[in-house]
């Protein structure tokens, strides 16, 4: 089934984390979300959108489920995919400040220090300007990552000056993948999931980053 954006059947991994958010942003811009808990789930969708949480536990959780592995296979593919906070962190070629087996998926290529915003290392609001977008967004960080770096391939559109006074890439993209540092799916603003769908219903780009697991 393919939704009336040309996006396809789009799954959210379900296995901790604000799902119930994506889940109705994706339904509001009309595409098809699909919960994602199996590897039969995940065969079944076209694009990703892996949710805010804890990525340490998503991490244990996609082991367990047995997605793990199919949800690499797709990545290597080029599936599109949107990771928002514990998303980005999941997503990410390096994690910093991770636990030591904590698995990456390496679809961006990007290195990632886990709840470590400037001193704010709990939530806070802010309005950002995005490449792309008429107007600001409004961001909620909560325990965010900081993006410590960025590969060649990587396309930064936001970044936002922390406490200690450095500019940090906080919406980056790679090809079929879209990381946000913060949760559109909390802001009651759907551009970037449109952004997103939109990506996704173009012919998918082969991943870049081949960086395994660390
Ligand atoms: N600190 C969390 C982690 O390491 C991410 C926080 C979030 O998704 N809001 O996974």
């Amino acid at each position: 089934m393919t939704a009336s954006n040309g996006a396809g059947r789009v799954g959210v991994l379900a296995l901790q984390g604000d799902v119930r958010e994506h889940v109705r942003a994706l339904a509001e811009l009309g595409a098809a979300p699909v919960e994602v808990r199996t590897p039969a789930n995940l065969a079944a969708v076209e694009a990703m959108v892996l949710p805010g949480g804890e990525s340490t536990t998503m991490s244990l959780l996609l082991e367990s489920s047995g997605l793990l592995e199919p949800l690499r296979g797709r990545l290597r593919d080029g599936m599109p995919v949107f990771g928002t906070c514990a998303g980005m962190i999941l997503l990410a070629a390096d994690v910093l400040d991770g636990r030591p087996d904590q698995h990456r998926l390496g679809a961006i290529d990007i290195a990632v220090r886990r709840n470590a915003f400037g001193r704010q290392v709990d939530s806070f609001e802010t309005d950002l300007a995005v490449a792309g977008l008429d107007w600001p967004f409004h961001a909620v960080f909560i325990r965010a990552p900081v993006v410590e770096s960025v590969g060649p391939g990587v396309e930064v559109l936001s970044s936002l000056t922390g406490t200690d006074g450095v500019a940090r890439p906080v919406v980056c993209q790679q090809g079929p993948v879209l990381v946000t540092a913060f949760h559109p799916e909390l802001s009651h603003d759907l551009r970037l999931h449109e952004t997103f769908l939109a990506r996704a219903g173009t012919a998918p780009m082969p991943c870049q980053a081949t960086q395994e697991e660390a």
